[in-house]
């Protein structure tokens, strides 16, 4: 059965334009929103679609500098302007007319979600347009400009006097704006399971990150050697995730599910498929469900550079955590839309073929190699409260 659910989207969305033949560009937004579209999801009774406010200035300043939203207001109207100092103009995160505008609207967008769950009007929330993970509070980077997630999670704490949120991210890159947001404290869990940095952006995220002072064991960074494939992820997320939710108790989730672990994204290295995400939306609906949220899970989009998979897996996310049961064909129109519009040849069914791991190039070293990753995260973790509480737990 469908649960109630939100879907967050503003036309100008599609302004956080980073340029066309940059990753971050209008395609890999508007081919999922047209796969929701044409499914009829965004008509569905269940369904509630919520259009963003801007988050203003003193929401923003929650997390960012003063500096930093001075330099993002400035340079929105000065082109050719960068601040290098401040991420801004960079390749990866180039300056634009609507840097600021744009940004703010996806940073609304998730507060919007956090609300309308934390006031009752639904249970979940998808702001497809959101978890730019990587921003800091005083520099924007990874195509991340204002950190959504942490301003949001900061908003709850202010507005709502919430005292543990967890924030789980399986983006392929380790969400590092976010979990240094709070890495000295111990009033978010951060989760981020990741390609290994070894291999990738941003290049931190290893698995003795765990948090300092109050902090210690509070953050969690669980990397994933490339290569690693839909059963091997499911293993390492069971032995370790539960325990930890239980353990935390949350009041409040949210997670960034980025797309891009999946097997064609064009920056990820991993072999991930739709049915992956399927089965992690399911999972975090039912551990929401059995904790002090009670259900109440926010879902930001995340990254994801193929937008034929992009909209695939949020599909199959959104699916997982509703309860929406995924039809085995694309729509006829949607795939027609993108050929016609962007000449991208889109799947003709929802899922992916699922991958033999015995066909997965040297998948007996990603097995060892991921086992060693879980093995230091774990001694890691061996003094630390929530992994000793969360131990206890399972002895009962
Ligand atoms: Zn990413």
């Amino acid at each position: 059965m469908l649960e109630e659910a939100g879907f967050i989207w503003s036309n100008r969305y599609t302004e956080f334009n980073l340029g066309d033949s940059h990753p971050m560009n209008p395609r890999r937004l508007i081919v999922p929103y047209e796969l929701f579209n044409s499914f009829g999801i965004l008509k569905a009774t269940d369904i509630q679609i919520f259009t963003p406010s801007p988050a203003t200035d003193s929401e923003i300043l929650l997390f960012h500098t003063q500096k930093f939203l001075d330099a993002m207001k400035e340079l929105s109207d000065d082109e050719g302007g960068y601040q290098l100092n401040l991420g801004l103009g960079s390749g990866d995160c180039p300056v634009f007319p609507e840097m600021h505008e744009s940004s703010r609207l996806i940073a609304g967008g998730a507060l919007e979600g956090a609300r309308r769950i934390q006031n009752g009007d639904v249970k979940h929330a998808f702001s497809l347009l959101g978890g730019l993970h990587h921003a800091f509070s005083e520099r924007a980077t990874g195509f991340c400009y204002y950190n959504d997630a942490a301003i949001t999670m900061k908003y709850l704490q202010k507005e709502y006097g919430i005292e543990r949120i967890l924030y789980i991210d399986t983006d392929v890159h380790a969400g590092d704006g976010v979990l240094d947001a709070f890495y000295k404290d111990k009033s978010v869990l951060g989760i981020s399971l990741h390609e290994s940095p070894q291999f990738i952006f941003p290049g931190t995220g290893y698995s003795n990150e765990i948090g300092e002072e109050d902090g210690v064991g509070y953050s969690i960074n669980m990397p994933l050697y490339p290569g690693t494939w839909d059963d091997l992820y499911i293993k390492i997320f069971e032995e370790i995730i539960p325990c930890l939710w239980k353990s935390y108790d949350p009041e409040f989730v949210i997670w960034q599910c980025g797309a891009d672990g999946h097997f064609k994204d064009v920056l990820g290295h991993l072999t991930l498929t739709t049915h992956l995400y399927q089965y992690l939306g399911k999972r975090m609906a039912e551990l929401t469900e059995n904790c002090s949220a009670k259900g109440k899970l926010l879902m930001l989009g995340g990254g994801g550079y193929n937008p034929d998979s992009v909209a695939r897996v949020w599909f199959a996310s959104f699916a997982g955590v509703t309860g929406l049961e995924i039809p085995i064909e694309s729509p006829i129109g949607w795939i027609e839309y993108c050929q016609k519009e962007f000449g991208i040849r889109a799947s003709v069914n929802v899922h992916d073929e699922p991958i033999d791991p015995k066909r997965i190039e040297q998948h007996v070293l990603i097995e060892e190699a991921n086992n060693q990753y879980l093995q230091v995260l774990k001694e890691e973790l061996r003094e630390t409260t929530v992994w000793n509480d969360c131990n206890e737990i399972l002895k009962e």
